[in-house]
């Protein structure tokens, strides 16, 4: 079995030297327990923040433990009666091949018809911040203009799908012309706007004729600057994240204040916990959703358990493109 650890608090984006890879045992399990092989692994980018040792809403990992987070896998030995081999189940688990874990800490996917991957984004935790985020503080309305940032990610694409579904004007920015392209040719944006690219301020400018309602917030700093310029009376900024922030030591948050008192603005931070009552019917929706067309989704699966910490860095270069995951074992 391998697990792996957290050697040290990383400086920045965490090197090679941040993680450690260790051979473990498979502990033989209880009552009531399951042993669970991973097939996919998340990295997410609120894990960085767990790297440091700092309070915030999620533990700090602690350093020579497993980093752990959303893990989908399979049952191969099951001592619960709930659970048979060959379960496919998700659960918040230890970064290890192999997990011998109480059958409560897992639970069994809706359907094996989909995707699998799609557990650990649409149908998982980023597509339940996009859908709650969205609809319980942006609001959008028929007609209104919504933008996001991070725009082809698991939240951000998900985000403006259901945009655009409310009947919104959907605005997505994202980082160069191939995840751009994405986001008007295949998910049905109004505009993309590319803000690596030199007329960043041009482009926005064009596609934000109508100002903006809605600004669902995932990066922060100087990209969340440009965009505060355009808030509408009345607009709503639901603040999800702000990961151009979380390799640096400097508050690189929204600097918004002015904005907020001219045009009225509700700005509202949230935890995708929060909305966790209507996790079902929310599940159920995307689901629908995604059957029907209406919601697509990208995946950049990694392969291998040695590739997470390239992995984990893709999110703060951007080379994912879409729900990044890494297969460890075939599904
Ligand atoms: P993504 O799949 O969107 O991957 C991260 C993306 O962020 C990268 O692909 C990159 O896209 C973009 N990015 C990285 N660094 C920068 C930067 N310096 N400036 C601008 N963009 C950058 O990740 P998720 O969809 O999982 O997460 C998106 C946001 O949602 C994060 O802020 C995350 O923390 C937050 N979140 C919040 C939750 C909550 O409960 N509040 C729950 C889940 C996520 P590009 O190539 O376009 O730059």
């Amino acid at each position: 079995n391998e697990q792996l650890v957290l050697a040290k608090r990383p400086d920045g984006l965490p090197g090679d030297d941040v993680f450690r890879f260790e051979e473990t045992d498979v502990k033989k399990p209880g009552e009531n327990e399951l042993v669970i092989e991973s097939i996919y692994i998340s990295v997410d980018p609120y894990m960085r923040g767990r790297m440091n040792d700092a309070k915030s809403y999620a533990k700090p990992f602690n350093i020579d433990e497993p980093l752990n987070g959303h893990v989908l896998g399979r049952v191969i030995q099951s001592n619960a009666d709930s659970f048979k081999e060959n379960d496919v189940v998700t659960g918040h688990l230890p970064w290890k091949k192999y997990n011998t874990i109480p059958a409560e800490s897992v639970q069994k996917v809706a359907s094996t018809d989909v995707p699998l991957h799609l557990y650990l984004s649409t149908l998982g935790m980023p597509g339940h911040t996009a859908y709650g985020g969205l609809l319980n503080i942006g609001k959008p309305q028929p007609g209104e203009t919504v933008v996001v940032s991070a725009a082809s990610g698991a939240v951000g694409s998900v985000v403006g799908q259901i945009a655009k579904i409310k009947g919104a004007k959907v605005v997505g920015i994202a980082g160069g012309p191939k995840k751009v392209k994405y986001l008007t040719e295949e998910l049905g944006f109004d505009a993309g706007v590319d803000y690596k690219a030199d007329d960043f301020k041009e482009k926005l400018a064009e596609a934000l004729t109508d100002g903006v309602d809605v600004y669902f917030e995932n990066v922060g700093g100087t990209v969340s600057d440009e965009v505060f310029k355009y808030l509408n009376r009345f607009a709503r900024i639901p603040v999800c994240g702000t990961i151009s922030s979380y390799n640096s030591k400097e508050d690189n948050g929204p600097r918004v204040q002015g904005q907020l008192v001219k045009s009225q603005v509700l700005m509202q931070g949230f935890l995708v916990a929060q909305f966790a009552d209507d996790a079902e019917e929310t599940s159920r929706q995307l689901a629908q959703w995604i059957q029907e067309g209406k919601i697509k989704s990208e995946v950049s699966i990694a392969d291998g358990f040695d590739k997470l910490p390239e992995a984990f860095r893709n999110l703060f270069t951007g080379n994912n493109f879409g729900k990044q995951i890494v297969k460890v074992s075939d599904a």
